[in-house]
């Protein structure tokens, strides 16, 4: 089982990106669970056609320790399994555990060695790595293959390579590693070429390159994937090969990140190169 955890800044289209991606390994014939690592618990509603999810936090709270594996995963489209980790009441403890218990709680109730095997578990991860709690996954081999989504945009670029030390970090003595960047794209100016010579500093190579589309909204209303929705549209095509070149992916590095200075810099050449 590949155990592949999707990070990035808030709101650069994790969720998304990872759902609509989990359908195209679908297609691939792929078994797949995915585990939502963010206490906005809405990394699954795309494959569940909305249905609220109980998180895994939630049920602990409501029903104790006596908790059933079918307590806590649903299926979603194409046989997936869903999962919520949930976090803490608002203002109340540390959201990363959440994330701690929930993947504790899977392993112990035996969801990733079912009779059924799973080809990929899919972690989508809030945020940046900032606390102990949201480098869970990338502790301790919980997820092996790191994929971060990022934009041209300043922001997205500086969360990136954040994440990228923290991966380097765990990296040293443990078998955590990045797979590549995935540019879900803000139409920032030479933003292809901008995240491509991004991730050769990083070390990486950016695996996709996914465009700005309203049909990603088209779906969304309906609760539902591009490829579920519509997999006709050119954007169903995008996702089902992101998946394949996930699926196909070989190579798996140590980033090298990069100096804040350096990172600037790369902005600049790129920002300017328009205004020229
Ligand atoms: P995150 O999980 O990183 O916080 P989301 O996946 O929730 O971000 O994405 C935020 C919003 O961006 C979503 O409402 C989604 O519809 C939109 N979005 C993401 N990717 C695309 C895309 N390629 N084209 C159009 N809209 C997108
Ligand atoms: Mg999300």
């Amino acid at each position: 089982m590949r155990k592949v955890a999707i990070y990035g800044k808030g709101g650069i289209g994790k969720s998304t990106t990872t759902q609509n991606t989990v359908a195209g390994l679908v297609g691939l014939g792929r078994k797949v669970m995915v585990v939502g690592c963010d206490p906005k618990a809405d990394s699954t509603r795309l494959l569940l056609g909305g249905l609220a999810q109980k998180s895994v936090l939630d049920t602990l709270r409501e029903e104790g320790e006596d908790v059933e594996l079918d307590d806590i995963r649903k299926r979603g489209y194409g046989g997936t399994w869903c999962v919520e980790s949930g976090g803490p009441e608002p203002g109340v403890g540390c959201a990363g555990r959440g994330i701690i218990t929930s993947i504790n709680m899977l392993e112990s109730l035996g969801a990733y060695e079912e009779s059924e095997e799973l080809d990929y578990a899919f972690y989508d991860v809030l945020g940046d790595v900032v606390c102990g709690g949201f480098a869970m996954p990338i502790r301790d081999g919980k997820a092996e293959e790191i994929y971060i989504v990022v934009s041209g945009e300043m922001m997205a670029m500086y969360a990136a390579n954040n994440i990228s030390k923290g991966i380097m970090k765990f990296a040293q003595n443990g078998s955590v590693r990045l797979g590549g960047l995935i540019c879900n794209s803000r139409a920032v100016d030479n933003e292809h070429e901008m995240i491509d010579e991004f991730a050769k500093k990083l070390g990486t190579k950016m695996i996709h390159f996914v465009p700005r589309e309203n049909d990603v909204q088209r779906a969304e209303i309906n609760r539902k994937t591009v490829i579920e929705w519509n997999p006709e549209v050119p954007q169903a095509d995008v996702y089902r090969n992101l998946a394949k070149a996930i699926d196909e992916n070989k190579d798996f590095v140590i980033p090298t990140p990069m100096e804040i200075e350096e990172l600037e810099s790369l902005l600049m050449a790129y920002g300017l190169m328009q205004a020229a």
